[in-house]
């Protein structure tokens, strides 16, 4: 089934996912090579045909710094981005998107960075934003996101109920759902830190690249990055991606190994698993404080 990219549904009404369409391949990495932020490149061009993209709203994200830590390794430090977080990289496509097709009012449910993120560019955009978060979410958040003038709903249950309650929200009102999760646009942002490193690199990747495993938005995003460099000409192998989740709360390392991960299920922890300091990665079922 295919959809108007300009439709507000988040998800197919068979059931599936929404993945974009692709119109032709991209006609290079640069769209301006002049602009220092992630617009510099040309990464919604395979698509824009039928994504057209207004205005970027944009807080200058992307092109963070790499650093080197030891000989042959390089950190990259998404955390300078003007949420700190890498989340900007797909809000700043998404919310440029629900701009264009003329969006006034959104809604999303997050526990974390991608609300703060959302918040921020929406609030540049002049987009009104009810955020559904699970009891227990810290102060300090609730905070960021009242500082963006996002709309806070605290929602009893966990992190399923905040989002059982974001879905009904945005079905009862006809508003637009802002999920870093269901919509591929974000993706295509985030394919954008591969873009990075390879131009930071100097027309190259490294051999092996680590990523951090939550929702998978990152590692999905840098998948794309890939086999676009790869239909583009600009490389000939592909690294090995390394995805890391935190030790207490590993369902898909824990599949991998097992050799048993399937497309069609839904991997999270469940209530025995412990909490962790990488709690942007440690996705429960319930919401850790
Ligand atoms: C969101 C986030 C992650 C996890 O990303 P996923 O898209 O959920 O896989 C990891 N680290 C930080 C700092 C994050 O904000």
């Amino acid at each position: 089934m295919s959809y108007d990219i300009s439709t507000y549904a988040w998800r197919c009404e068979c059931g599936g996912l929404f993945d974009l369409r692709k119109s032709d391949v991209g006609r290079g990495i640069f769209r301006d090579a002049n602009d220092w932020s992630l617009w510099r490149y040309d990464f919604l061009s395979p698509y824009t045909s039928s994504a057209s993209l207004g205005a970027a709203i944009t807080l200058g994200e992307g092109m963070t710094p790499i650093i080197k830590e030891s000989v042959g390794s390089v950190l990259k430090l998404d955390y300078l981005m003007p949420t700190l977080s890498f989340k900007d990289r797909g809000s700043t496509v998404l919310v440029s998107h629900a701009k264009a097709i003329n969006v006034h009012r959104a809604a999303a449910d997050s526990s974390g960075n991608a609300g703060v993120s959302l918040a921020a560019y929406c609030a540049v955009a002049g987009i009104e934003l009810d955020i559904f978060l699970p009891e227990g979410t810290t102060k300090r958040k609730i905070k960021q996101l009242d500082a963006f003038g996002a709309k806070v709903h605290v929602i009893q249950g966990d992190r399923s109920a905040a989002s059982e309650a974001a879905i009904d929200h945005v079905e009862s009102h006809k508003i637009f759902y802002a999920s870093h999760i269901y919509n591929p646009l974000i993706f295509n942002g985030t394919k954008t830190y591969l873009y990075e490193l390879f131009e930071q690199l100097g027309g190259r990747l490294c051999e092996n690249i680590f990523i951090p495993l939550g929702n998978g938005t990152l590692l999905l995003g840098v998948s794309l990055g890939l086999r676009e460099l790869r239909s583009l000409g600009l490389i000939d192998s592909s690294p090995r991606i390394i995805a890391v989740q935190a030790s207490e709360c590993s369902p898909i390392a824990k599949k991998w190994r097992e050799e048993s991960l399937t497309q069609s299920s839904s991997y999270l922890c469940g209530e025995s698993a412990g909490s962790s300091i990488a709690s942007g990665i440690a996705i429960h079922t319930y919401q850790v404080s």
